[in-house]
């Protein structure tokens, strides 16, 4: 008698820790390759199935798809966070740039909310300035830098950002067209309606 079947073969890829969903608490993970093979008394002829990865608890012994190695709520929250900087700066110096003059009281105003709300110790007065100049200049995107992060960003953060924006462009004393022009199209580089920005800005001029 032969004796035969089908066996799955892992072979761990990668370690490290994660959010385990099954724990609900920081756990070790292996993230393993399996493939079942056919056996012949044990020893593996010929696969029978694909290559499939997957996600192992070291504690609780739950498998996972990869996926769950994005659901770390910790790694989602810094992920979070850089995105809103991003966007904010990008908004800054969006709004700075958008009558085609860059002033120094739109450049030191968005310098300080990038700075009170945790922008990092790398971004600078001038970085903003540099930033805005280049917006002015047609040489940066600010909607294709603000659609790369918009589906990272909670929309109380998005509410923010228009309302940083709205007080940048009241910087320099006067509301230019240009500027209303480049609010809106902050907000639609954020995935925001029109109406939902125009209802963050009227709650500023009541505020
Ligand atoms: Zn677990």
């Amino acid at each position: 008698m032969i004796i035969w079947g089908t066996r799955s073969v892992n072979r761990t890829i990668n370690r490290g820790d994660f959010h385990c969903p099954q724990c609900k608490d920081r756990r070790p993970y292996r993230e393993r390759r399996s493939r079942t093979f056919l056996h012949v008394y044990w020893i593996p002829m010929f696969p029978l199935s694909g290559r499939s990865e997957h996600v192992w608890c070291e504690r609780c012994k739950s498998m996972f798809q990869r996926e769950v190695l994005m659901l770390d709520p910790r790694a989602q929250q810094a992920a979070a966070q850089t995105a809103f900087t991003k966007a904010m700066i990008t908004a800054s110096a969006a709004m700075a740039a958008a009558d085609g003059n860059v002033l120094d009281a739109e450049v030191e105003r968005a310098w300080g909310y990038v700075d009170a709300l945790g922008g990092g110790a790398d971004i600078t007065v001038d970085k903003i300035r540099a930033f805005a100049g280049l917006i002015a200049a047609g040489r940066a995107d600010p909607a294709a830098e603000l659609e790369a992060v918009a589906d990272m960003i909670p929309p109380h953060a998005k509410e923010l950002i228009i309302q940083i924006a709205c007080t940048i462009a009241a910087a320099d004393g006067e509301a230019d067209p240009a500027e209303g022009q480049m609010l809106r199209l902050i907000g639609a580089s954020l995935d925001m309606s029109e109406a939902h920005v125009f209802g963050v800005m009227a709650s500023m001029r009541q505020g």
